[in-house]
């Protein structure tokens, strides 16, 4: 006799991505047969983003943060298949990729998240934008450059005051120290706008401290490779600038505005709170391209900790319908709000009454991603291993630690490979 498997494609492997697939062959199968599960992915890593501002300093390796796919799921069932996504075909089911290869599948997950868009400025060829592990090694190849340049500043503007143009700022005080100038451009009153106050309040004192000039309500007017105009209440300014990084402005995917499934004016997937898609119920949609609301109707939040909590419930969700069961509504649990902030230092707010700053919350942080977030144990073990190793060596160096010491720097992530491949052959 011959057993079809259910063949579940799973497009993106980000948080959302990743983690379901995980989970999928986590459960166990006693009812029907496992189902064949495809990853696609157009990079060989996964990504631990709230980590890739650590590269900038050079705290943490590219290894630990980005491993990749196939260790990740060595010893499960899950096939990976590296290749862009090139359209989806609800109707019929396939999944076109790169070179014409067709997959079929019986239910699709859509976890293809978003991607940086600078449309919203002219001559945006000279900003740098700060999403993907490419980013972070454009950046470190600039700053290498400006470092090696022997100006006496170096001078950084960046746009936007949400988390990752606060997290990028600290980092970048601390990389560049006395030499770096930094301007930290956000056109609304307050910086992190959708934190709590305690963050906003520990960040806004930790910039100031590092010597980062904060703009509050001042709008971008323009940019052009050497400069940055800005307009503050009427007035226009040029500030002089050897580099310029944007932080606002991401869209979803763009080969989702062709599906015939109904999206917000974000063109996200407006979802059911299964996760499934509007008129599609073997469609899942999740993580940072889907619309999805929690029972009172409020939007959940694009960011990993809500992608990585949809991934159990789409996983769950999947078994049950292939199994005939019924499916679950996604209950969005909000357990607080990390960032890193400067080197060694970070804002940790938690469940209303917890919060920590300076080096407890960074200690806390690390843990945090460490045991609860990083993919698979084998991974996790061994960048506890690492870590470990590094702290020894920090002992007994009494406390002179090279990746302490940012500036002046002759190495850096800008030969990643070296660092990846080195620790891979471990993994
Ligand atoms: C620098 C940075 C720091 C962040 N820090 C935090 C944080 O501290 N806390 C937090 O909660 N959130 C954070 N976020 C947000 C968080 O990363 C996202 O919300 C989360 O990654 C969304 O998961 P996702 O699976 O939807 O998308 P992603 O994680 O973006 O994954 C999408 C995947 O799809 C792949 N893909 C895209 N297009 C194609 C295609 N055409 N073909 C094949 N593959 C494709 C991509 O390669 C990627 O692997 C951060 C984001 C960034 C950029």
């Amino acid at each position: 006799m011959i057993v079809t498997h259910t063949q579940i494609c799973i497009l993106g492997g980000g948080f959302a991505g990743i983690y379901t697939a995980l989970y999928l062959n986590k459960l166990s199968w006693k009812r029907s047969p496992k189902p064949e599960i495809t990853l696609v992915d157009q990079n060989d890593r996964f990504l631990f983003t709230p980590f890739l501002y650590e590269l900038v300093t050079e705290e943490l390796d590219q290894w630990e943060i980005a491993p990749p796919y196939l260790k990740l799921i060595r010893g499960t069932k899950i096939q990976f298949c590296r290749s862009v996504v090139q359209q989806i075909d609800l109707k019929n089911r396939q999944v076109q990729l790169q070179q014409g290869k067709l997959l079929s599948y019986d239910w699709l997950v859509l976890a293809l998240g978003r991607e940086a868009s600078l449309k919203t400025i002219s001559d945006s060829d000279y900003a740098f934008s700060f999403r993907t592990l490419a980013d972070a090694q454009k950046l470190n190849e600039k700053l290498q450059s400006l470092e090696a340049s022997n100006n006496s500043t170096i001078r950084v503007a960046i746009a936007g005051g949400g988390s990752s143009g606060v997290e990028l700022a600290g980092k970048l005080a601390d990389r560049l120290q006395e030499q770096g100038h930094i301007y930290l451009i956000e056109r609304g009153e307050k910086l992190l706008k959708s934190f709590t106050t305690f963050s906003q309040k520990i960040a806004f004192q930790a910039l100031a401290e590092r010597g980062v000039k904060i703009h509050l309500k001042t709008k971008v007017q323009s940019i052009s490779s050497d400069s940055i105009t800005l307009e503050h209440q009427g007035q226009i300014k040029t500030i002089p600038v050897d580099l310029i990084l944007w932080t606002v402005g991401t869209r979803v995917n763009q080969l989702l505005r062709h599906l015939s499934s109904q999206q917000n004016h974000q063109d996200q997937l407006i979802t059911l709170p299964t996760l499934q898609i509007l008129d599609h119920p073997e469609v899942f949609a999740l993580g940072d391209l889907a619309n999805i609301r929690d029972h009172q109707g409020k939007q959940i939040p694009t960011t990993a900790q809500a992608a990585y909590q949809q991934a159990s419930c789409a996983a769950y969700n999947l078994q049950a319908a292939i199994t005939g069961r019924p499916l679950r509504h996604f209950r969005y649990i909000h357990l607080g709000e990390m960032l890193t902030l400067g080197t060694n230092s970070a804002i940790v707010s938690s469940l209303g009454f917890i919060n920590l700053k300076g080096r407890l919350a960074h200690i806390t942080r690390r843990l945090v991603y460490l045991l609860l977030r990083m993919p698979t144990l084998r991974h996790r073990i061994q960048v506890s291993k690492h870590w470990l190793a590094r702290l020894l060596l920090l002992y007994f160096s009494g406390g002179k630690s090279t990746r302490q010491t940012t500036n002046n720097r002759s190495h850096s992530i800008g030969s990643p490979d070296h660092s990846l491949h080195q620790n891979d052959s471990k993994l």
